[in-house]
C-alpha cells in the first residue's frame, strides 16, 4: 500500500516522486522501474553532459520550442519553468552553467551530477525504489476507494495516486488506451537528414546560416518548376532559418533538427523521402539574387566566375554550386547566358536536394506522440479520464526541439502533478 506509486524511474518519475515528498513528507512513495538501471536516459543525455534546461525565462517564448504542446504548456510554464529547475539543482549542490546558445548544463559537464543529486534526495526523503519491477498491468484498486492497483511480474500493489512517467513505452500506452485514453501514434523526432547529393560530397564540417524549406511531394524538378508548377505546388510545407551543418551522410545542425521536430509527422508519412530547398544566402530572395548576378555580369565582366568571391559563401561550396549551374571552369561573368544566371540564382537561393532517410542525432532524440493532450488537465497533469492518475514527461504528446526543452517538459509536468498529489 502506497500513497503514490510512480511508474518509471526516469527524469519525470524521479522529479515527481521527490517533489511530492518535498511538498508532503508524510506520504509513502515508491518508484517502480522495469530495468536494472535508473535514470538511463539522463545518463546519456546531452552527450553525457545532460542539458537540463534552457535559459529561456519568458513562458511565451519558451513554448515556441514545443511542436506539440506549445498551447498547453503556456499555463504550466507560468507556474514552473527553467528558472525553477535551475534553483532546484543549484540549491542541492549542483551548480549549473549557461552556454552561449542558451543550453544549461551542470558545471561538472557530467550527467552523473544530476543522477547523484536525485539519488541523494530520494534517499533523504525515504522514497522506496523498486528496480527490475516492470509494471505489467494497471487497474482500479479493489482495496483503496478511487485508488489504483499496479501489477508487476509477481505482485500486486495498491496506491491512492499513480504517476505514470514511463516515457515512450508502447506497452504502457496500450494499457492507457485500454483504460480509455487516446494515444497519438508515436513517430521519431530530432533526427538528421541523409543526402547523397554530389554537390555536398566531401564538404563535411562546412557550416552556414541558411533557410531550409521542406517541400511538398508535388515539388520536383527545380529547373522546370519555375515555369511549370503552380505557386501552391511550390509552397514549402515547413521553413526554418539557422545554422546548417554538412556531414558525411547529409545535413545536420540546428536548422535541420528543428525541421525534423516540427515536421515529425509529415516526414514519417513521406517515409523520410522528400525534397528540401536551401537558400544558402537568406539575405537574398530569388529576385534580388537575379538582380545582383546581372550586376556582377557587368561589374566583374572579365573575371572568372569560379574564382570570384562575390558572396560570403565558403569557397568550396561556391565552386560546387557554380559547377552545378552548368558554368564552365574558365567562363567569365561577361559570357554567362541568361539561363546560366538563372540557374546560378536557383542553386544559391532555391537549391533542391533529395533526402533519402534519416539518421539519429546522438546528443538527443525523442518520440513525438503519446497521450492526447485534450485528455489531460494542465493545471495538475491529472488525467481527465482516469481520476487520481497523473501523467508527466514523454508519455504525453509533448516534444520539443533540441536544447534542454524536453527535460523541462518532464520537470514541469512532474512538479505540477506532485503539488496536486501532495495536497490531496
Ligand atoms: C540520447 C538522448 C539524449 C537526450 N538528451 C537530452 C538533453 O540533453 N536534454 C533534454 O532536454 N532532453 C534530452 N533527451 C530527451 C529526454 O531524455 C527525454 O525527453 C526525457 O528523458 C523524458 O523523460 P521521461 O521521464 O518521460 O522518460 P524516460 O527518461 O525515458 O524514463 C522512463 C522510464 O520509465 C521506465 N519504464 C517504462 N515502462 C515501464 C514499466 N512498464 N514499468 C516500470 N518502468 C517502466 C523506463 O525504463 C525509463 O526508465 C535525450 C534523449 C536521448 C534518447
Amino acid at each position: 500500500m502506497f500513497d503514490l506509486i510512480v511508474i518509471g524511474g526516469g527524469a519525470a518519475g524521479f522529479y515527481g516522486a521527490i517533489q511530492t515528498a518535498l511538498a508532503n513528507p508524510e506520504l509513502k512513495i515508491a518508484i517502480f522501474e522495469r530495468g536494472k538501471t535508473l535514470l538511463g536516459k539522463v545518463k546519456i543525455s546531452g552527450g553525457g553532459r545532460c542539458n537540463v534546461t534552457h535559459a529561456e525565462f519568458d513562458p511565451q517564448a519558451l513554448v515556441q520550442n514545443y511542436p506539440r504542446g506549445h498551447k498547453e504548456l503556456l499555463g504550466p510554464f507560468h507556474s514552473y519553468a527553467s528558472g525553477d529547475t535551475m534553483n532546484f539543482f543549484e540549491e542541492r549542490g549542483v551548480p549549473l552553467k549557461i552556454e552561449a546558445d542558451g543550453r544549461i548544463f551542470p558545471k561538472s559537464d557530467s550527467s552523473q551530477s544530476i543522477i547523484d543529486c536525485f539519488f541523494r534526495e530520494a534517499k533523504k526523503l525515504g522514497i522506496t525504489i523498486l528496480k527490475n519491477s516492470g509494471v505489467k498491468n494497471i487497474q482500479k484498486s479493489s482495496e483503496i476507494l478511487g485508488g489504483w492497483q499496479v501489477t508487476t511480474a509477481n505482485k500486486h500493489y495498491h496506491s491512492k495516486k499513480l504517476l505514470v512517467a514511463t516515457g515512450s513505452n508502447s506497452k504502457i500506452w496500450a494499457h492507457l488506451k485500454h483504460l480509455g485514453h487516446t494515444i497519438i501514434p508515436p513517430v521519431p523526432s530530432l533526427f538528421t537528414f541523409n543526402c547523397k547529393d554530389l554537390r555536398i560530397q566531401g564538404l563535411q564540417g562546412l557550416s552556414k546560416d541558411v533557410t531550409v524549406d521542406i517541400m511538398p511531394k508535388t515539388y520536383y524538378n527545380p529547373k522546370i518548376h519555375i515555369q511549370l508548377k503552380s505557386k501552391v505546388e511550390r509552397e514549402p510545407l515547413f521553413s526554418e532559418e539557422g545554422p546548417l551543418l554538412i556531414t558525411h551522410w547529409g545535413f545536420s545542425g540546428p536548422v535541420i533538427l528543428k525541421l525534423s521536430a516540427w515536421a515529425a509527422k509529415e516526414l514519417n508519412d513521406f517515409h523520410y523521402i522528400f525534397r528540401i530547398r536551401i537558400n544558402w544566402l537568406p539575405e537574398y530572395s530569388f529576385g534580388t539574387m537575379m538582380g545582383f548576378l546581372n550586376e556582377m555580369k557587368f561589374a566583374e565582366a572579365r573575371k572568372t566566375v569560379l574564382k570570384s568571391k562575390i558572396t560570403e559563401l565558403p569557397n568550396r561550396l561556391w565552386i560546387r554550386l557554380v559547377k552545378a549551374s552548368g558554368i564552365d571552369a574558365a567562363q567569365k561573368w561577361a559570357d554567362l547566358s541568361k539561363d546560366q544566371i538563372q540557374s546560378l540564382a536557383t542553386e544559391l537561393i532555391e537549391g533542391s536536394y533529395k533526402i533519402e532517410g534519416k539518421s539519429t542525432f546522438k546528443e538527443e532524440f525523442v518520440t513525438a506522440g503519446g497521450v492526447d493532450l485534450k485528455e489531460i488537465n494542465f493545471k495538475t497533469f491529472e488525467s481527465r479520464i482516469l481520476p487520481n492518475l497523473y501523467l508527466a514527461g514523454e508519455v504525453i504528446n509533448v516534444d520539443a526541439v533540441t536544447g534542454g526543452f524536453n527535460f523541462q517538459n518532464a520537470w514541469t509536468g512532474a512538479y505540477l502533478a506532485a503539488q496536486d498529489i501532495a495536497k490531496n
